[in-house]
């Protein structure tokens, strides 16, 4: 069937795989999550700080997460320096400020180079308090919504939000 916005398909069952703005958009019983902004920053160094594959949580810091790529991923380096990946929540974040606390973290940043910064609009969902685990899936018989903004905000969140909407799926359409 052709419509004003392209061919248009007929389905027992449709699953919304979006981004939470686009599945609020396209859904609307469900409501659009407050999103955080993230900024990434890569950086090189002469030799590896930590040497073992660490994610490094900064309860008390600016920092979201660091790690040392390399020690988990040696073939991310062609040259034998670590790279370093470190987000903070926000745009436009102050390098010289996380600079600051990596020194705190990993000791000595003198002879590391900053290669790349990514800023990230609505990168993730915020998980605010009181924090609930599982959203719905199934909004009724025959339409049904996944992504992390169902589940927890990461790749793991994601799947298991797909799984759990194939589930209703299957429970609705047996056979
Ligand atoms: C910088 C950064 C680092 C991260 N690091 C990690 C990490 O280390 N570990 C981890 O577990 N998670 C990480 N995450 C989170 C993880 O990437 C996300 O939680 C996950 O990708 C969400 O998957 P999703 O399928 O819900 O949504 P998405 O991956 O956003 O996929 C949704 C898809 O829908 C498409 N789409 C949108 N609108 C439409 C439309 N109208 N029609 C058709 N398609 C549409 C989009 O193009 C997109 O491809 C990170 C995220 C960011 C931004």
């Amino acid at each position: 069937m052709q419509s004003s916005e392209g061919e248009a398909f007929e389905a027992d069952a449709v699953i919304v795989a979006t981004d939470p703005a686009q599945a609020a958009a396209l859904v609307p019983e469900i409501d659009a999550p407050v999103m955080r902004d993230v900024t990434t920053f890569y950086h090189a160094a002469p030799k590896s700080p930590l040497e073992e594959p660490l994610q490094i949580l900064d309860a008390e810091g600016i920092i979201t997460d660091t790690l040392v790529l390399t020690d988990a991923a040696p073939e991310y380096s062609a040259d034998g320096r670590a790279l370093i990946s470190t987000s903070v929540l926000g745009i436009d974040a102050d390098e010289s400020r996380v600079r600051g606390r990596l020194e705190e973290i990993y000791g000595d940043t003198a002879g590391w180079q900053l290669i790349a910064t990514y800023p990230i609009k609505a990168a993730l969902p915020a998980m605010l308090p009181p924090l609930r685990l599982r959203r719905p899936v199934r909004i009724r018989r025959g339409r049904y919504v996944c992504g992390d903004h169902r589940d927890t905000g990461s790749i793991q969140g994601a799947l298991v939000s797909g799984r759990r909407a194939a589930e209703a799926v299957l429970a609705d359409l047996p056979g």
